[in-house]
């Protein structure tokens, strides 16, 4: 089926038809992956579309710029007020909000100053692991490609070059046929997925990778870290083996898009009783409970649009 896309875009400044937001083939994000990114979600409230964390993804969103140099020539209220009219103007509700800021036209050089063009686009999105993937759960298997180094390439920026990595590792694990892929760091220890943090559960406590594991620190992370808490689920995050994926009671994967998605086998090994466990659906009730009212949004994390 061929790809259906949006009307409206934003770049630049202005709203625009999509197929007009292009980009010169000599830019230089195109060449050397000097772009920077957020994913972010909406959805439908019982008080209508509301923008979760926008505040705080637009806030990556410029610490990701800066570790690159990158001055984005709009401010953050710009921005939000960019996302907001993207969802309208489209009529949408529930959907994937995606700014990106890059390296335009400008210059060939590596270090060059070239100007940063910004855009925003958004779409509807459902599970992004598969229709079944909140309920059923997937399968995972570790890859055979590592996460980058620390002192190569800070996993803490949500940059387009790094997702070179994760397009390795996810697409490793599509061909031999699981549905995400989990990557160890250069420590041997546990990193995360190609695109999502993870979580272990052992007697009931919530187990996560340090940012030290060349994780990205996940605002979904962050978010379950807080419920859990909240609900009295204790959250430990510390370093990890491999070899505790196959001995957790539960296994879990986390982010703007995976949202909350139980890991049912990792490695062709059968996660706690192969069905989302106790904790996972917890932390599913009160993630979701978020957006459907039946979790208080005490921390005002849902921005109307
Ligand atoms: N790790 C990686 C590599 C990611 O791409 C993402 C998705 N942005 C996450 C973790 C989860 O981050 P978040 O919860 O902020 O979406």
């Amino acid at each position: 089926m061929a790809q259906q896309y949006p009307e409206w875009i934003w770049q630049n400044g202005a709203i625009k038809p999509w197929r007009e937001a292009t980009t010169h083939v000599m830019s230089h994000a195109l060449h050397y992956g000097s772009s920077v990114f957020e994913g972010i979600r909406s959805y439908a409230t019982p008080d209508g579309a509301a923008i979760f964390r926008l505040t705080d993804h637009l806030k990556r969103l410029y610490q990701s710029a800066k570790i690159y140099d990158m001055v984005l020539p709009y401010s953050l209220d710009e921005l939000a007020t960019a996302c907001r009219e993207v969802i309208r103007k489209n009529g949408l509700t529930a959907a994937y909000l995606r700014p990106v800021a890059y390296r335009g036209l400008g210059g060939f050089g590596l270090s060059a100053e070239t100007p940063i063009d910004v855009a925003v686009a958004a779409w509807p999105m459902g599970p992004y692991l598969g229709p079944e993937a909140l309920e059923q759960g997937i399968t995972a298997c570790v890859s055979s490609w590592q996460r980058f180094a620390p002192n190569t390439i800070p996993a803490g920026a949500k940059a387009g070059g790094n997702y070179l990595s994760g397009q390795l590792i996810a697409r490793e694990a599509r061909r031999l046929g699981f549905g995400e892929g989990i990557a160890l760091a250069n420590t041997g220890l546990l990193s995360e997925g190609a695109g999502e943090n993870l979580f272990l559960v052992f007697d009931g406590v919530l187990h996560t990778t340090p940012a030290s594991a060349s994780i990205l620190t996940g605002i979904t992370r962050d978010t379950l870290k807080t419920l859990a808490r909240e609900d009295g689920i204790e959250v430990i995050e510390r370093d990890l083996p491999r070899e505790y994926l196959y001995l957790a009671d539960e296994v879990l994967m986390c982010g703007t898009a995976a949202e909350v998605t139980p890991i049912r086998a990792i490695d062709g090994k059968q996660v706690g009783n192969g069905t989302a466990g106790r904790v996972t659906r917890r932390l599913q009730e009160l993630y979701f409970g978020l957006f459907d009212g039946r979790t208080n949004d005490q921390w005002g994390w849902l921005e109307p649009v």
